[in-house]
């Protein structure tokens, strides 16, 4: 560990297991961590595999690269909502540097894309990002590759577009953070719904409820590191190597053995990004 900030290891899981969604570039930026030494650090916890995720187009070039460079990673390339809100008028070609992306062997993922309320409140920025989203579902549609929603504060909003544009195959909602209700009308659209380390926090119950009906064929785990890093360390750098905190959490309140909860989130990784790798 390259900082003192990152919080110790934690015991390893007992069966490999995919973090669903980071960001190892923005991880290195944010609390110095070497891509390298968090990839060999999340291994010797079990967790084997990483997708790591662009937001503009040098973070989704990036993430090609990586994948390129690790058998353990694969790649989502993206313009991230906030990112779309803040180009405006220069969306449309930073849309066209990523559909040039989308086709490589090594990218699984269109994302992330969606909606950001939370962070655009501007009516501009949020038309913006409805075009940039609509794009990303018809490249994830078009080449078969797998759709991961960011939704902050805008679950109707990201159905309707969803709906209008037609759900792709394969849609993972990242840092799922709806409730009970909106759980469902994400799983009957075929979504799986990825659990980050805000499923941990105290107050965090309706979230929890949301696990609650998700069928265990359909729970990813993720870390969104270098954010939201699961209790008891919340506030401080997260990194892969932390998914254990989390995975732990969501087996006691399934109620399921931790080694049941792995093989799962290790099987519904692959299924839900489009096979093994
Ligand atoms: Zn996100
Ligand atoms: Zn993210």
């Amino acid at each position: 560990m390259s900082r003192v900030d990152l919080p110790p290891r934690p015991a390893p899981l007992p069966g490999p297991v995919v973090d669903s969604h980071c960001h190892l570039d923005v991880t290195a930026e944010h609390s110095g961590l070497d891509p390298a030494d968090a990839v060999t650090a999340a291994a010797a916890v079990g967790v084997t595999r990483i997708v790591q995720i662009g937001c503009d187009v040098a973070g989704s070039r990036w993430a090609v690269a990586a994948a390129q460079r690790w058998l353990s990673i694969v790649a989502g390339v993206a313009i991230h909502p906030n990112d779309a809100a803040r180009l405006g008028p220069d969306l449309p070609e930073a849309l066209a540097a990523i559909e040039s992306l989308v086709p490589h062997p090594r990218v699984r993922a269109v994302g992330e894309t969606g909606l950001d309320y939370y962070r655009t409140r501007d009516a501009a920025g949020q038309e913006w990002q409805r075009e940039a989203f609509a794009a990303h579902i018809g490249w994830a549609a078009a080449y078969d590759k797998t759709l991961v929603i960011h939704d902050r504060d805008a679950h109707a909003d990201v159905l309707a577009v969803l709906d209008h544009q037609g759900p792709p195959p394969r849609i993972v909602m990242h840092c799922f953070s709806g409730d009970f209700d909106f759980a469902r009308a994400c799983l009957e659209r075929g979504a799986y719904l990825s659990f980050a380390g805000t499923v941990t926090f105290k107050n965090n119950g309706s979230l929890r409820s949301a696990l609650a009906v998700t069928p265990l064929d359909r729970i990813l785990v993720e870390t969104d590191a270098p954010y939201l890093t699961p209790m008891p360390y919340r506030g401080r750098p997260n990194a892969s190597y932390l998914i254990p905190h989390t995975a732990r959490f969501m087996a006691e309140t399934l109620g399921v053995d931790l080694a049941v909860l792995s093989q799962a989130l290790n099987d519904n990784a692959e299924a839900a990004f489009g096979g093994s790798w």
